[in-house]
């Protein structure tokens, strides 16, 4: 049995103190293949490094819409000198995340922030407002960028939606045609994916398919059709059950192809053979 951890971020400080560990367990779990994913170009750089590194490993590279603020305003050039390498299988993780914008987090600041109190209702509202659309558009230009770049090179692009939908979905429609994306850690309804997959995109499930409170996206991933999804962790966020709430690693990629094999009632092969099969279309591994 093989199966492809399609988004880990191995290059996190979490996993340096047992980094051969993590790999050996993931071999043992029947996990082959681990795709790291960059967040940001250093991360990217690091992502590469350790693809370079280990035969098993592949590396996706991208700015992560959460990392925009700190990124330059051109990260194709970057992307485009780091793409170089043939590790590099994707483009990614890139998209748009608007669930704590900069008027949310000045928000939840204001209570401990004393001076806050003497500005007046509105300008920090103005202020906030100014920041959102700023942070906002910044984040639709780098997007716009990588998936210009992953045109450029014939790759397929990670996407990283949260709180999103209409807009991701609207900045990749020129695309359509050109590029395939996966819309990973998927969380939206059958609808949605439906929607995505009519575009040709993917969804790929996380640990979120084992929790008490993921029926919702449990049911999803067993209505999907086989050939519409990749199994991922996104490590070492979202452990599955039973190890919620600890640091995740690619080896529970199985307990998540293991929760929608049964919750299809399917073995685990089955699940096995079909993600594999789509990851190996979707991610260019023969660069
Ligand atoms: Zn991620």
């Amino acid at each position: 049995m093989m199966l492809i951890e399609t988004h880990a971020h191995l290059d996190y400080p979490d996993f340096a103190p047992d980094f051969n560990d993590v790999l050996r367990r993931a071999t043992e779990a029947g996990v082959t293949r681990i795709l790291t994913i960059g967040t940001s170009i250093e991360s990217s750089r690091h992502a590469i490094e350790l693809a370079e590194q280990h035969p098993n490993i592949f590396a996706v590279i991208g700015v992560h819409p959460s990392s925009v603020i700190e990124a330059e305003d051109d990260v194709i050039t970057p992307l485009r000198e780091l793409a170089r390498s043939n590790r590099v299988v994707a483009i990614g993780e890139t998209g748009l995340d608007y669930h704590r914008l900069p008027s949310a987090e000045s928000a939840r600041k204001k209570h401990a922030d004393v001076f806050g109190a003497l500005q007046t209702e509105t300008e920090e509202e103005l202020e906030s407002g100014i920041a959102d659309g700023a942070y906002k558009e910044k984040q639709a230009f780098l997007f716009q960028q990588q998936l210009d770049l992953a045109v450029e090179l014939g790759l397929n692009v990670v996407i990283h939606q949260r709180d999103a939908w209409d807009d991701t979905l609207e900045l990749l429609r020129p695309y359509a045609g050109k590029i395939r994306g996966v819309f990973h850690c998927f969380g939206g309804t059958l609808d949605q994916a439906n929607e995505v997959a009519a575009s040709g995109h993917l969804v790929s499930f996380t640990g979120i398919v084992t929790f008490k409170n993921g029926s919702a996206v449990r049911d999803v991933a067993a209505r999907v059709p086989l050939s519409g999804f990749m199994v991922e962790t996104d490590c070492p966020y979202l452990a599955p059950v039973p190890f919620r709430g600890k640091r995740c690693e690619p080896a529970h990629t199985r307990i998540v192809a293991e929760s929608i094999a049964s919750a299809r009632g399917i073995p685990l092969e089955s699940i096995a053979q079909a993600t594999t099969a789509t990851a190996e279309e979707f991610f260019d591994f023969n660069r």
